[in-house]
């Protein structure tokens, strides 16, 4: 009896009953009843609700706020009613994680994806992929641009007839935020994307740029950017066959059709430059295979919902499909990334390295405008072109560093410590004052964006030169060690000359500012003595004098050289405060 009571429970267990969703029981999907109509924020959230009342295979949570105030939503569909991360419950499984409207003005993927959640349910076959794989889908990633609808969001655009806009509630594009988190959405997406470690990440977007016959375009992390196994897996067998996989569903796709002249036919495209501002590119810090699925901005809305719904399909398939092998090659990177010694920071496009992809366009000439009556471009949408262009999609590493035993972070700088922390890099804290042998950066150089960028003044082409010196810490400053699952997430943030570093987020913009000044009138005497008892200062002064007529003219501009070789200078000016350990 006893028996037959524990086989019972095994046989509950195990075994997942496939159950039709009773439909009178949900919320209509609105792009069924009208194509051309894209759900309201609310409609969207009430709909996931009423879903996950009719199926217990669906769950709906909300995670943390986002910058209009409503929480965000987290949507899963699991075959085995966890509901929770695979690395305590999920085991085995592979995670594929669906963003929606992190542009809402680009919603075809908020709709495709209301449509697969009740597929998914529906369909014995796509309820099957699910052996493998748990969905989560984040219903809209900025619900502020969404509420913030109209019909004129999106001047090139066909449809939806009411849609969101771009900026979220603080006006940040918060696919530019995934690194320095402005936003409360950032934060918490943050905590949800390390929470769930996505095996595949798909952010949904509609394009803007050329015209073209292909309603779907797509970008992939860059393989050159990752790990060379979890690369190569990408680039000749997961992306092939989401290709393939579309194109026998009569969607044939192009990578993004980013022009490297006038028209994509005149140069070619060039690859999407994957930075981790990026979803895609931020994914790719976390070795998680990303995308970003573009429809075409002319094409009907209906066109954009049931391509992007395809290739949602296609991923489910192909991650169920692949799900132990994305699971191995995942691993893989992160020990690639914890064995290495030096490593990449910065990769710079290869643009004599091309391949040729198949490109359907149309021709291209140029008109006189009804405005200016200059010479305008347009597309010919009655001479389709099929073409072989070139694509530019090589990136070589341009900077490597060597990789610390670990870094020190004062702990003056806590909101970098609270987002390494969003990202899962643990940290710990000095029990003690200490005074450290560290490696540490004066920054020689930088350029800053002019005009401000997503509320900052980026910092760019950053250049340093090394110092080693016995620094002091204190109790409570951070250490973060570099043998851990993240540790190409900590290096691409904590160095400084890398292109998305919190320094050149301005997190550490204190430092470039000198504190202390001298008086020209007072420091006379006091340089006068200085180089009295340093005759070598006196040397290179005079030689600078020589060489340089500007500077020999210059009584001010001398004086600062010399204050600036004095022990007046003061130290701490432009020295990068966060300290590598070397051994
Ligand atoms: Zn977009």
């Amino acid at each position: 009896m006893k028996y037959l009571f524990l086989s019972c429970i095994f046989l509950v267990s195990s075994c997942t009953i496939f159950q039709r969703v009773d439909k009178a029981q949900v919320d209509p999907i609105p792009y069924k009843l009208e194509t051309n109509r894209s759900a309201t924020y609310s409609e969207v959230s009430s709909y996931y609700r009423s879903l996950g009342k009719a199926s217990r295979y669906l769950q709906v949570n909300e995670v943390g706020l986002t910058d209009v105030g409503e929480p965000l939503l987290e949507v899963i569909i699991d075959r085995d009613r966890k509901f929770s991360p695979k690395d305590s419950e999920v085991a085995g499984k592979a995670v594929l994680f669906i963003n929606n409207g992190i542009h809402p003005g680009e919603p075809c993927g908020i709709d495709a994806s209301m449509i697969l959640a009740r597929d998914i349910l529906d369909d014995r076959i796509l309820f099957k992929y699910l052996e493998n794989v748990v969905l989560v889908i984040v219903p809209v990633y900025n619900i502020g641009g969404a509420k913030n609808r109209g019909a004129f969001n999106r001047a090139n655009q066909n449809g939806p007839a009411q849609h969101g806009f771009r900026g979220n509630a603080k006006n940040l594009d918060l696919n530019r935020d995934f690194i320095k988190c402005d936003s409360k959405n950032a934060e918490t997406f943050t905590k949800l994307f390390t929470k769930w470690n996505p095996d595949v990440f798909v952010d949904t977007h509609t394009s803007n740029g050329a015209d073209y016959q292909h309603i779907i375009t797509l970008i992939a992390t860059q393989k050159d950017k990752i790990a060379p196994s979890l690369g190569s897996y990408m680039e000749f067998q997961f992306v092939p066959k989401i290709y393939d996989g579309m194109a026998e569903q009569g969607y044939d796709m192009s990578p993004y059709v980013y022009s490297k002249g006038t028209t994509p036919q005149e140069k070619g495209i060039l690859a999407f430059p994957d930075l981790p501002r990026y979803s895609s590119g931020f994914a790719a810090l976390h070795h998680t295979l990303s995308f970003m699925p573009e429809t075409h901005m002319f094409k009907t809305f209906e066109e954009r919902v049931e391509s992007t719904l395809y290739l949602l399909k296609e991923m489910l398939r192909l991650t169920s499909l692949e799900s132990e092998t994305i699971q191995k090659k995942r691993l893989e990177a992160i020990l690639y990334y914890k064995r290495l010694q030096q490593a990449p920071i910065n990769w710079t496009l290869d643009e004599d390295i091309a391949i040729t992809t198949q490109f359907k366009g149309y021709e291209s000439s140029y008109k006189p405008s009804d405005i200016s009556g200059l010479p305008r471009l347009f597309y010919d949408r009655d001479k389709p072109i099929n073409l072989e262009i070139d694509y530019y999609n090589a990136y070589e590493v341009s900077q490597s560093i060597p990789v610390p035993f670990a870094y020190i972070i004062p702990q003056a700088y806590s909101e970098i410590v609270d987002r390494l922390k969003w990202n899962g890099v643990e940290v710990t804290q000095l029990e003690e004052d200490k005074e450290i042998q560290v490696e540490m950066y004066y920054i020689e150089d930088y350029e800053t964006s002019q005009s401000p960028y997503e509320s900052h003044y980026l910092h760019y082409n950053t250049e340093v030169y090394k110092t080693t010196r016995n620094q002091t810490f204190y109790k409570g400053d951070y250490m973060v060690r570099m043998n851990q699952v993240t540790n190409r997430f900590i290096l691409e943030t904590l160095e400084p000359q890398a292109p998305d570093s919190y320094f050149s987020w301005n997190f550490f913009d204190g430092i470039l500012a000198q504190k202390e000044y001298f008086s020209a009138y007072v420091f006379e005497d006091l340089a006068a003595e200085l180089l009295r008892r340093d005759p070598q200062l006196r040397e290179v002064l005079e030689q600078k004098k020589a060489e340089d007529e500007a500077f020999a003219k210059d009584g001010r501009a001398q004086l600062r050289f010399i204050y600036e070789s004095s022990p007046y200078y003061e130290e701490t000016h432009k020295l990068y405060p966060v300290a590598r350990i070397m051994n």
